[in-house]
């Protein structure tokens, strides 16, 4: 055999043990690409996460699953019929990026200061959409175990009105689509710096749905929502939503031990058959927001552990506005669904020079002081714990 052939034998045996062990599913087209792009506080983010991914040959050892647009009817079974002809007109009529005639800036529905309009403001919210779907769609067909999709997360949108840079919900279409398909005891977990509210309320009255979210809370910060009194409606719904509120400046080794705790309880209360994870970038130290001090190491931490749960898993993107962190974090974070390790020089790639000065992978912690004191996780914790025993004696 050529030294050619025994390469391509190599590779072919690799990939076949690596299939033995997790499949990865990693979401993409061509149109969510350019439509994720566009969105206005994260212009070009997609081009760097996914660039960035394939520089360290991460894309060639998933499975792509290609994300498929969803259509009218789809888009039906979570907007409102109003929410959307209004975005339908947007798209229709609006030419450029900077025509914010008044006709194009709704109040009610949430379209102006933070969700701009945009041209063609519909068929990207159906891209965003049918991501998520499609990345459900390879779980159902049980074509992966773990699917990743960086172009999702959108946590804030609502039935009827965009929010928080959210226009859509492709979170809330994926676990309907998980639920239209036989799963009924599905586990969200919503890492994101904001609390998750759009899908929580989506999902607040039933107990088919467990709605977990790790976030900053604070008088006056988005959404504000999400306390631990947070928990859910009726008779189904009341211990199904899960809050835990956090403080400026907390750290990896804080966070990751307060997240064990709380999904360890939840496990043992709750044998979900599906995970689906946001994880929004926007806790990591150095994210304009100036909330958490977060780390690779830290969300690493936390997904190793939801990964030990051994079930299907599906992770989503979401916030994150230090573009080239949020790329570092992401493309760290598939490494570690395939188990892989990476190198911390940045590969030569069409993006090397953006991440000068240091050109690595690596994110260093801030020097700030961690608000979330012992004190203070405890008191969490312990009304934490009490959410979850009622809902144990709740249980269905
Ligand atoms: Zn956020």
């Amino acid at each position: 055999m050529s030294d050619q052939m025994v390469e391509i034998v190599d590779n072919l045996i690799t990939k076949v043990c690596d299939n033995v062990n997790t499949v990865v599913g990693y979401v993409f087209s061509k149109q969510l690409y350019y439509h994720c792009n566009r969105l206005p506080k994260v212009k070009g983010r997609a081009f760097l996460v996914h660039e960035l991914i394939k520089a360290y040959g991460l894309t060639t050892k998933c499975l792509i699953i290609e994300s498929v647009a969803a259509n009218d009817l789809q888009m039906r079974c979570f907007h409102s019929e109003d929410y959307l002809n209004f975005v339908k007109h947007v798209s229709d009529k609006m030419l450029s990026d900077e025509d914010f005639s008044e006709e194009f800036i709704s109040e009610d529905f949430g379209i102006g200061y933070d969700c701009p309009p945009i041209p063609q403001l519909y068929q990207l919210m159906t891209h965003i959409a049918g991501s998520s779907i499609s990345a459900a769609d390879a779980i159902i067909q049980k074509r992966c175990d773990i699917v990743i999709n960086w172009f999702g997360g959108w946590h804030h949108s609502h039935r009827d009105e965009a929010s928080g840079y959210c226009y859509t919900n492709d979170i809330v279409f994926c676990i309907l689509h998980l639920l239209d398909n036989g799963f009924d005891k599905i586990l969200y977990v919503d890492l994101d710096l904001h609390h998750g509210d759009g899908v929580q309320n989506s999902f607040i009255h039933t107990n088919k749905v467990l709605s977990v979210s790790f976030h900053k809370y604070e008088i006056g910060f988005f959404p504000g929502t999400g306390d631990t009194n947070d928990v859910g409606f009726g008779s189904k719904g009341k211990y199904y939503s899960i809050n835990v509120p956090l403080k400026d400046g907390i750290t990896d080794e804080c966070y990751v031990n307060i997240f064990k705790k709380v999904l360890n309880k939840i496990q043992t209360a709750y044998k979900s058959q599906v995970i689906v994870c946001q994880m929004g970038a926007d806790g990591l130290a150095g994210d304009p927001m100036n909330a958490f001090n977060l780390t690779i190491d830290g969300y690493s931490e936390c997904l190793k552990y939801l990964i030990t749960i051994n079930k299907p898993l599906i992770l989503l993107g979401g916030g994150g506005y230090h573009l080239l962190n949020t790329a570092r974090l992401w493309t760290s974070l598939t490494a570690c669904a395939l188990n892989e390790q990476l190198d911390n020089d940045i590969p030569d790639h069409s993006c090397f020079l953006a991440y000068r000065p240091t050109y690595e992978l690596n994110i260093e912690p801030s020097l700030r002081h961690n608000l979330t004191s012992n004190e203070y996780i405890d008191n969490i914790l312990e009304n934490v714990y009490k959410n979850i025993s009622f809902k144990k004696r709740t249980i269905n």
